[in-house]
């Protein structure tokens, strides 16, 4: 795999490629055409993860304009393959049954009191490849990665019970301190 390098240059050559869409000069990028052009959503988004996109993955524009190649516009649409895999299906059909006293099942874990799930292919995964179960939760339903910095609050104060209603997205650690944790 490419490491991903951030281009250096201050001014972007963009073109409009006909079709609809716009494309940057960016001849070091392994994803460039025989011109030396990359579609700037891609680039956007290969941004947004520090990494190159591989050619399976497909960014969606969420408002139907492909010029608008804003990051809230772009939505990775291989979030929804990860989501969809039988492997995932069994980890939530697994969880659902109930974790009585297992510390392991399947790909599910309990990390500092919060239920975490092996995922493959996630941006933000941690090393040993794994992300909340909640913050997964709530990606599925906004249908996009959450940043780094966005945390999710528990409502009822149920760590492990990451039923969609019981989620809270709160934009950063000193929000989520402040508008729920805050010590009387
Ligand atoms: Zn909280």
């Amino acid at each position: 795999m490419n490491t991903y390098a951030v281009s250096t240059n201050c001014v972007e050559m963009v073109i409009d490629t006909g079709n609809g869409t716009l494309a940057v000069y960016a001849p070091d990028n392994p994803n460039a055409n025989c011109h030396g052009y990359v579609l700037q959503h891609r680039i956007v988004m290969e941004r947004y993860l520090c990494r190159y996109l591989t050619k399976n993955e497909k960014i969606v524009h969420i408002n139907g304009n492909k010029k608008d190649n804003g990051l809230v516009n772009l939505k990775l649409s291989s979030l929804k393959e990860i989501f969809n895999t039988k492997q995932h299906k069994e980890m939530q059909s697994n969880n659902m049954k109930g974790s009585k006293n297992h510390r392991w099942i399947g790909g599910i874990k309990i990390t500092k009191g919060y239920i975490s799930e092996l995922v493959y292919n996630h941006p933000y995964a941690s090393t040993n490849s794994r992300v909340y179960q909640h913050r997964l939760v709530m990606e599925k339903y906004l249908g996009r990665y959450l940043t780094p910095v966005e945390e999710i609050h528990h409502i009822n104060g149920i760590k492990t019970d990451n039923r969609i209603e019981n989620l809270q997205l709160v934009g950063n650690h000193i929000e989520h301190l402040s508008n729920f944790h805050k010590k009387r």
